[in-house]
C-alpha cells in the first residue's frame, strides 16, 4: 500500500490527543501503510481476511451482551464479557458515524489465555485492516486474535 497525503491525514488524526488520550499509533516508527501492510501478509499467511476476523469479534460480543457487564460462557470453550463505558468515538479513517466505547474481553478456557477488544477495534480491522501501532493500548496482534478466539478459514 503506498502511503498517500490521504494516508497522512488518517495518520494525523491517530496521534495523541486527537481522538483519543493514547491515539492509535503507540511509538510505532512505521507509517500507516507499512502497519497495514505487515498485518496483512499476517492474516493472508494464515489462510485469513480481516473481514472474517472482524465477523468473529462481532459474533462473540453479540453472545455476551447477555451476561450485562458479566462472564458468561459461551460455546462451552469461552468466556465472555461486554462492558461499556460513556462516550462514543469516530473512526480515524474520516467514515460518518461515531462507535460507543463497548470494550469486550474473551477468555479462552483451553488456552488460559484472553484478549480485549472494543468496538472500534473491530470496525477498524473489518473496514481497514488496521490493528493499531505497535505500543498502542489498544494494539491487537492479528495471530493472537486468530487463536485466542478460535478463527478458521472457510475451507
Ligand atoms: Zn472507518
Amino acid at each position: 500500500m503506498k502511503q498517500t497525503p490521504l494516508m497522512k491525514k488518517i495518520e494525523a488524526n491517530m496521534q495523541p490527543g486527537v481522538i483519543t488520550l493514547h491515539g492509535f499509533l503507540g511509538g510505532d516508527e512505521r507509517d500507516l501503510a507499512t502497519i497495514i501492510d505487515a498485518d496483512n501478509a499476517v492474516v493472508r499467511r494464515l489462510g485469513l481476511t480481516h473481514e472474517q476476523i472482524a465477523a468473529r469479534m462481532e459474533e462473540l460480543r453479540n453472545g455476551g451482551l447477555k451476561g450485562l457487564g458479566e462472564f458468561i460462557k459461551i460455546e462451552s470453550a469461552f468466556e465472555v464479557k461486554v462492558d461499556s463505558v460513556r462516550g462514543k468515538l469516530p473512526c480515524p479513517f474520516g467514515h460518518p458515524g461515531i462507535f460507543a466505547k463497548v470494550n469486550t474481553t474473551v477468555r479462552n478456557l483451553k488456552l488460559d489465555r484472553q484478549i480485549t477488544y472494543t468496538l472500534l477495534n473491530s470496525h477498524l480491522i473489518g473496514e481497514h485492516g488496521f490493528y493499531e501501532g505497535k505500543g498502542s493500548p489498544f494494539r491487537l496482534e492479528p495471530g493472537d486474535l486468530i487463536e485466542i478466539l478460535e478463527i478458521e478459514g472457510s475451507e
